[in-house]
């Protein structure tokens, strides 16, 4: 084996780095969770824009739920006056009738509006369950795809360290000088085509022919010394 395979092992273990970081940035449970959070986002927009319409309807509910418990205290108070026995004149007991009379009236006015308010209501009260509804759905898919991000995160994570534990064993064996050679070499090339094995006349990583009168030269440097294609720059594995 040359001296200079260590090289492609090193691009070897590059490649499968960078295939690493690829991978990280494209799990498709990554898509799966942006469209769970776009989802979430239409139907919390959904949720505010009823809820304006919602909360109106049932403040005004409330507020005459408020004013007949008023009312029905009123009658009360005015009822126990009436047959209470305290009563001075025949009068006085006429106007106490007569605003008993009124606010019976003032109450079946509110509940009418009550029941109408009701109906109004109703399709909003269902339209809220049915979103707060998708909104669970929507929150546990959310959980289970952030559960699965991190677990194949962390396998990732564990295959990275083993080849890097891998590489560091390699770049022991290849010695700094090419190791910094190498690393010059992909900074400036990039990924795959910083080191080609010399098949044939052709480099590995350009694939072009290599004139004979080089090829020559560089078969006869010692074992060890790097070489690079004079076509393409890539370090030579011969
Ligand atoms: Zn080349």
């Amino acid at each position: 084996m040359s001296d200079l395979e260590v090289l492609v092992e090193l691009q070897e273990l590059d490649t499968r780095l960078s295939q690493l970081d690829h991978k990280c940035k494209t799990l498709p449970e990554l898509t799966q969770l942006a469209e769970l959070e776009a989802e979430d986002r239409q139907l919390q927009s959904e949720f505010a824009e009823i809820e304006v319409e919602l909360s109106a309807l049932r403040n005004n509910q409330n507020e005459r739920e408020i004013e007949i418990q008023q009312l029905e205290d009123k009658v009360a108070k005015a009822t126990s006056a009436l047959y209470g026995g305290d009563m001075t004149s025949p009068k006085e007991a006429a106007a106490l009738q007569s605003e008993i009379d009124s606010i019976a009236g003032r109450q079946s006015l509110l509940e009418d509006q009550i029941i109408d308010l009701m109906e109004k209501i109703e399709p909003y009260a269902t339209e809220e369950e049915r979103i707060e509804r998708a909104r669970r759905v929507c929150s546990d898919a959310t959980k289970k795809t952030q559960d699965k991000i991190s677990e194949a995160l962390s396998e990732i994570e564990a295959e990275r360290l083993s080849v890097e534990g891998e590489k560091q064993g390699v770049e022991e064996r290849a010695g700094n000088e090419l190791v910094v050679l190498y690393e010059d070499n992909r900074k400036r090339m990039g990924d795959h085509t910083a080191v080609g094995r010399l098949v044939g006349t052709s480099c590995g990583a350009c694939f072009l022919e290599i004139a004979a009168v080089e090829i020559d030269r560089i078969r006869r440097l010692p074992s060890d010394q790097p070489s690079e294609c004079p076509e393409c720059g890539a370090l030579l594995v011969r």
